[in-house]
């Protein structure tokens, strides 16, 4: 079958070659004729549109991507997609990177493509064509269309993920290097500037701008490098607004000898002394990804995490279990002791897990008093064995709340492993499910996922798998 070996371009390998260099002969004159029209159609509707003119309004890319469009028309109507298309895919590669590094949304570009269709399969309605040649035609542009989109979209799809890994691996990099030192550098170069914009202005008159926070190296600081190192901080969006108000009113104002100036600068330095120190410790926090309570994994790791071990079991056929671990009645801990002395049951129990665990598995602060434990090469009866442990281990901590004071604690396992479903939230989900009849048979206990033993209350409960969507345990969000 030729469509295979050319997928998408089933009625290109169908029609007869007559059939098809007629077609491209109307597209070619069409599309010859009326490319300048069909450039202009394109630019003047995303010019427009709201989202995609932030990718075109500058002129070197306008003019540029112009001619790359024109040229991506005849290009496409020069070939037929029959023969070898190595060299055209080659080029549809290319133009998905380059929207790739442009960071054009691949829905505009798709957008795009639909316009060009419906301009060109216009063109052709009008050429007075009896109804099956003129299907014929409009058939073979979609499909030609749609075969350089699969090329684009694959490389930008690509290209863009290849992008994001280097920027996370970047961020980490970055967030690896002395983090205190950047801090105090960052503190003693924010000082610095208040120094000497106070010395300057306020001595002989010198020119604002070369006062400006902004273009200070804590400014240039901010806007270069804690942009990577404190991605989409609402810390760091405040100290932007700062600096913004520091250059543009405070600035002038003390240039202006207004007698409250000095003062409001002065206050100023200190509330972005007081922000700096938020962005480190945000970050001191998120450092190697552990929740800051807990000392456990933060659960924006889980995708990765459990995403690569679940290829990992199907691969190698090893056995792969989840745990999911919920305190008991713990809204009374903070009830009765406060919600510090619940802080530190939740930071008994996490460390108490943490050791209890082999240095391979994984353990996740999931919820509020929820953690999720990942261990690798386990199977079900095992598991099960570990969660009874951890039950128990749990059960003999006593975790202190308040100088003279320490409590008991039970917790409630549910377990559930891996049964082929490449989806870990199915897993997740049936651990849940576990946790949730645990808790229903009376806390301080463990159950598995799918134990059908007779008698038990799963073997009623869990005769169908679990569901795709469950509602979570009680489910609080990580603080
Ligand atoms: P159950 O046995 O059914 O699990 O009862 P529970 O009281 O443990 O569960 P519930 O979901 O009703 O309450 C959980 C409480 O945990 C409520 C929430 O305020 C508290 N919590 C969540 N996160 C934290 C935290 O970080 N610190 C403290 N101290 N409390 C937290
Ligand atoms: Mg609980
Ligand atoms: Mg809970």
């Amino acid at each position: 079958m030729p469509s295979i070996e050319r997928p998408g371009l089933s009625f290109w390998m169908a029609a007869s070659d007559h059939t098809v260099s007629a077609a491209l002969e109307r597209l070619a004159a069409i599309v010859g004729e009326n490319v300048e029209q069909l450039v202009d159609a394109f630019y003047s509707t995303f010019l427009l549109h709201e989202e995609a003119s932030a990718y075109l309004s500058h002129s070197v890319v306008n003019q540029r991507l112009r001619y790359s469009l024109r040229q991506w028309l005849l290009d496409l109507v020069d070939e037929d997609l029959r023969s070898d298309t190595s060299g055209f895919e080659q080029r549809q590669i290319k133009i998905g990177e380059v929207h790739a590094r442009l960071k054009v949304p691949n829905d505009i570009v798709m957008e795009g493509m639909t316009l060009l269709k419906t301009e060109i399969a216009r063109r052709v309605s009008v050429l007075g064509l009896d109804a099956t040649t003129t299907a014929e035609t409009i058939i073979l542009l979609d499909e030609a269309i749609d075969f350089a989109m699969r090329f684009m979209t694959e490389a930008y799809v690509s290209d863009t993920r290849s992008r994001a890994q280097t920027d996370e691996a970047f961020r980490l990099f970055s967030l690896g290097q002395d983090i205190n030192l950047e801090r105090e550098t960052q503190r003693a170069a924010l000082m610095e500037w208040s120094q000497s914009v106070l010395f300057s202005l306020l001595g002989e008159k010198t020119e604002e701008a070369r006062n400006m926070l902004s273009a200070s190296p804590f400014g240039l600081w901010v806007r270069h490098r804690a942009a990577v190192l404190f991605q989409g901080s609402t810390v760091l969006g405040r100290i932007e607004d700062l600096i913004r108000q520091i250059d543009q009113r405070t600035i002038p104002a003390i240039s202006g000898r207004e007698p409250a100036a000095v003062s409001d600068l002065q206050r100023q330095v200190e509330e972005l002394k007081y922000l700096l120190n938020e962005l480190f410790q945000t970050a001191a926090n998120i450092e190697n990804g552990r929740d800051p309570l807990t000392r456990t994994l933060n659960r924006r790791f889980l995708p990765s995490i459990l995403g690569r071990e679940i290829s990992l079991a199907k691969s190698s056929g090893s056995p792969f279990t989840l745990l999911m671990v919920d305190v008991d009645h713990f809204k009374t801990v903070n009830d009765t002791y406060g919600h510090s002395a619940g802080d530190a049951v939740l930071g008994c129990v996490a460390e108490y897990l943490l050791g209890a665990v082999r240095s391979s598995d994984y353990v996740f602060r999931y919820g509020g008093e929820e953690f999720l434990i990942a261990l690798v090469e386990t199977d079900r009866t095992e598991a099960q064995i570990i969660a009874e442990r951890i039950r128990q281990g749990i059960a003999a901590q006593r975790p202190r709340v308040s100088e003279t004071r320490t409590v008991e604690i039970t917790a409630s396992v549910g377990v559930a492993s891996f049964e082929g479903h490449p989806d870990y939230q199915y897993m997740i989900n049936a651990a849940d499910k576990a946790l949730y009849r645990a808790k229903q048979e009376g806390r301080n206990r463990v159950c598995v996922c799918g134990d059908t033993r007779p008698g038990s209350t799963a073997a009623r409960q869990e005769a169908a798998p679990p569901e795709p969507v469950v509602n979570h345990y009680k489910r609080q969000q990580v603080p």
